[in-house]
C-alpha cells in the first residue's frame, strides 16, 4: 500500500510537504493563505473555522508543479468536504451553480437515447450543447457514421456538487447515473467536456470513458479552419490526461494549424478562472488567472476543448473551442460560429432534445427519472 493510499490530503501535506514554495509562487489563493503544509498543521491543530478552501480554484497546478507530487488541491476538497459535512459549507453564492447542476439532471433537460444493443454512448455534459447545437448535432452526426448505434446522454456528471464538497449527492447521482448506463450494458462514454472526462475516469464504474478528441484524432478532417496558428489552453479536468492533450494537437496539426505552446500548459496549466467555483466568493482570485493566461497567450489566439474555459477566456481573448473550429462555420463578419449564453442555452438544450426526441428511432429513451424507474433503481 502506497503513502497516498495510508495517509488522507491533509496528513500528507502535513507530513511530507517541505515548504519549497513553487506552488505558492504561482497560486494567488496560497499567496493570501500560506503554503500548503502550514495550511494542513493548522487544520490538524483544530483550526476549521475559516472556509478558506471554497476560494481554491481546485484546478491542480499545484499538483502539477510539486517536486514531491503532493496534491494541495485533493487537500483543499477534503476540506470542503469535511465543513459541509458538519454544516458549515454552504454558501447563498453557490446557489446558480447548483441550480444548473439540478437543472441537468431534471425531468425538463435530462434524456437517456440507448439505441438496441448500444455500447457506446456521448454525454456531451451540459455546457457545450447549450451553448453551440449546431456544433454539437454536427458532431453527434459524425460519430453516428463512426460508431453506428451510437447512444446519447443529455445529463449532468454532477461535478458542481463534487468539487462544492458535496460528497454525498455527488454520489447518489453519478452513481444513479452509471447504474443506467451499466444496466443496459453500455461499455464507453465519449465525453466533450474535460470535467466529465474527469469525473467517469475517477468515479465510472467500469465504464470506460473516451474524449471525442481521441477518438477523432483517428479520422480524415475534411475543414479549412480560419485560424492557421493557435496556442493551446489545456482545461484543468485533463491536466494530467497526457493522451486527451496530444490528440487536440494532433487535430490541429491534420487541419494544418501550428501549435505554439505556452509555458503553463499540459500538465501546468494556468486555470481559466472557472474552476473549483472559487469565483463565486473570490472574483478576484479567477480574475487573476484568467489575466495571467491571456497574458502568456499573448497575441496568440487559444484554442480550448472546454465550454467553460472557452466561455471565460474569450471574455478577455480570441478563444475558440476545438470543437467549433472541426464542425462550424464562422458566422458572417465574425471570428467564430454564433454561440450562445444563458438563459438561451437552456432553450438550446430543450430544443435539441425535443429535436432528437422525434428523429432518433427505436431503442430505450427517456428522461433520468424514466430510465431510473426502467432500471428499478432507487
Ligand atoms: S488547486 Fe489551484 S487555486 Fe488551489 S491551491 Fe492549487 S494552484 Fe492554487
Ligand atoms: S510544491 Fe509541493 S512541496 Fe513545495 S510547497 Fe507546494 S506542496 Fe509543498
Amino acid at each position: 500500500m502506497t503513502l497516498e493510499q495510508l495517509l488522507t490530503p491533509v496528513q500528507l501535506l502535513a507530513d511530507e510537504c517541505v515548504n519549497c514554495g513553487i506552488c505558492v509562487k504561482e497560486c494567488a489563493f496560497l499567496q493570501e493563505y500560506g503554503s500548503p503544509q502550514r495550511l494542513a498543521t493548522s487544520w490538524q491543530d483544530g483550526k476549521k473555522e475559516n472556509p478558506f478552501s471554497f476560494e481554491c480554484s481546485l484546478c491542480g497546478l499545484c499538483h502539477g508543479v510539486c517536486p514531491k507530487k503532493l496534491d494541495p488541491s485533493a487537500m483543499f476538497l477534503e476540506m470542503r468536504r469535511e465543513l459541509v459535512a458538519k454544516g458549515q459549507g454552504t454558501f447563498p453564492q453557490h446557489k446558480t451553480i447548483r441550480s444548473y447542476e439540478k437543472r441537468g439532471s431534471s425531468d425538463l433537460f435530462s434524456w437517456y437515447y440507448l439505441p438496441d444493443n448500444c455500447q457506446t454512448v456521448l454525454f456531451p455534459g451540459c455546457a457545450f450543447p447549450g451553448s453551440r447545437p449546431q456544433t454539437f448535432l454536427r458532431l453527434f452526426q459524425c460519430l453516428q457514421e463512426l460508431f453506428p448505434g451510437i447512444g446519447l446522454v443529455f445529463d449532468c456528471c454532477s461535478k458542481p456538487s463534487h468539487d462544492l464538497g458535496n460528497v454525498n449527492h455527488f454520489r447518489k447521482m453519478f452513481a444513479q447515473l452509471c447504474q443506467i448506463l451499466n444496466n443496459h450494458a453500455v461499455q464507453k462514454v465519449l465525453v466533450t467536456c474535460p470535467n466529465c472526462y474527469r469525473i467517469f475516469s475517477e468515479y465510472g464504474d467500469g465504464l470506460q470513458v473516451e474524449s471525442v478528441y481521441e477518438t477523432l484524432a483517428g479520422t480524415q478532417q475534411k475543414i479549412q479552419p480560419a485560424v492557421k496558428g493557435v496556442t493551446v489552453h489545456d482545461p484543468c479536468g485533463v491536466r494530467f490526461a497526457a493522451p486527451v492533450q496530444e490528440s487536440v494537437r494532433l487535430l490541429l496539426q491534420q487541419l494544418g494549424v501550428s501549435v505554439d505552446e505556452m509555458k503553463h500548459s499540459r500538465q501546468v496549466s494556468f486555470c481559466c478562472g472557472e474552476g473549483g467555483s472559487a469565483g463565486f466568493l473570490r472574483p478576484d482570485f479567477a480574475k487573476t488567472w484568467t489575466d495571467k493566461r491571456v497574458a502568456e497567450a499573448g497575441a496568440m489566439p487559444m484554442v480550448t476543448y472546454c465550454a467553460g474555459c472557452t466561455h471565460f477566456l474569450g471574455k478577455k481573448a480570441v478563444t475558440d473551442h476545438l470543437l467549433d473550429l472541426l464542425f462550424s462555420s464562422p458566422e458572417a463578419g465574425k471570428h467564430g460560429p454564433k454561440v450562445s449564453k444563458a438563459p438561451f442555452t437552456y432553450w438550446n438544450r430543450y430544443r435539441l432534445k425535443r429535436q432528437l426526441q422525434k428523429k432518433l428511432p427505436g431503442g430505450v429513451c427517456g428522461t433520468r427519472k424514466q430510465m431510473q424507474a426502467v432500471s428499478s433503481i432507487d
